[in-house]
């Protein structure tokens, strides 16, 4: 029983670790710069952790720079305000996600660019040699360890890790939860401390402050990855810029700003999220 949990626990955290601190804040949003080599370090590390659920960073930060750029609106790849349920927001991502993958749906080229790249691991990754394989592997781990084989039931969380965790936070933080700022859109801060999705649930702040690497902008609030990030910078094996963005609240962000206008709040979006609107 404690192999399963310590596995299961594990599997969990270090899958999303690479999903927040890689391909969201790195591949996406560029918060922070490293070398080339620990790129490479990273990009296996993301392999190895979400193994079966591999997600290619290039195709998820085109996702989710147009999320950004279209938060809530009938373009956002994944609000939950457009889909009726949980299945076909997922089915809908999944089908717009390859479409990136595989060159059939063309993003807007402000979306495209400054991503890592391997296309190697991307075609070992995506494999259903590799998927398959891996998925083999849990389930064999179950089958020695499992106490029960009511634990069978946890096989499909691993076997889809990456995107349940893409969709836990796409749902419940545009849904459920509380909000510091009038951010235009429906984002919202789900848990006020988020170690059960390493900081991916303070999407209200985030929303607000998309370049700042420290999800958390209250005191009560806190980023588990932002810890990471900081030890990260402090050893050296990545750069935080000396002008980092900070998410600022006062008693004042949750008034509602006045509008701005639709081309300038597509632009800010974008820029936001680490690109060049004017490309
Ligand atoms: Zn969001
Ligand atoms: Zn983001």
């Amino acid at each position: 029983m404690a192999a399963i949990i310590a596995f299961f626990v594990a599997h969990w955290v270090l899958s999303l670790f690479s999903q927040t601190f890689f391909l969201h804040r790195y591949a996406a949003h560029r918060m922070f710069t490293m070398s080339k080599g620990w790129e490479k370090f990273f990009y296996v590390f993301l392999y190895v952790t979400q193994g079966s659920s591999y997600l290619m960073p290039r195709a998820y930060a085109v996702l989710h720079r147009e999320h950004h750029a279209f938060s809530d609106t009938d373009r956002d790849p994944h609000s939950p305000h457009t889909y009726p349920n949980l299945n076909k927001m997922m089915l809908a991502t999944k089908d717009r996600y390859y479409g990136f993958v595989n060159g059939t749906i063309k993003p807007e080229k402000r979306f495209e660019g400054e991503t890592p790249e391997w296309p190697l691991l991307d075609r070992i990754g995506d494999s259903w040699v590799s998927r398959l394989t891996i998925g083999a592997g849990y389930t064999i781990f179950y089958i020695a360890f499992a106490p029960h084989w009511a634990f069978y039931a946890l096989l499909p969380i691993h076997y889809l890790m990456g995107p349940i965790h893409g969709a836990i936070v796409n749902w419940a933080g545009h849904k459920y939860g509380y909000r510091n700022f009038a951010s235009d859109d429906k984002s919202r801060n789900t848990l006020p401390l988020d170690f059960l999705m390493l900081g991916e649930l303070f999407q209200n702040n985030h929303h607000e402050f998309a370049m700042a690497p420290n999800f958390a902008a209250r005191w009560f609030e806190v980023d588990p990855t932002w810890s990471v990030i900081r030890a990260l910078d402090f050893v050296g094996i990545i750069k935080l810029s000396p002008h980092i963005q900070k998410a600022r609240w006062t008693k004042a962000s949750l008034v509602a700003k006045p509008k701005r206008a639709a081309k300038s709040t597509l632009a800010d979006a974008i820029a936001a999220a680490g690109m060049d609107p004017a490309e």
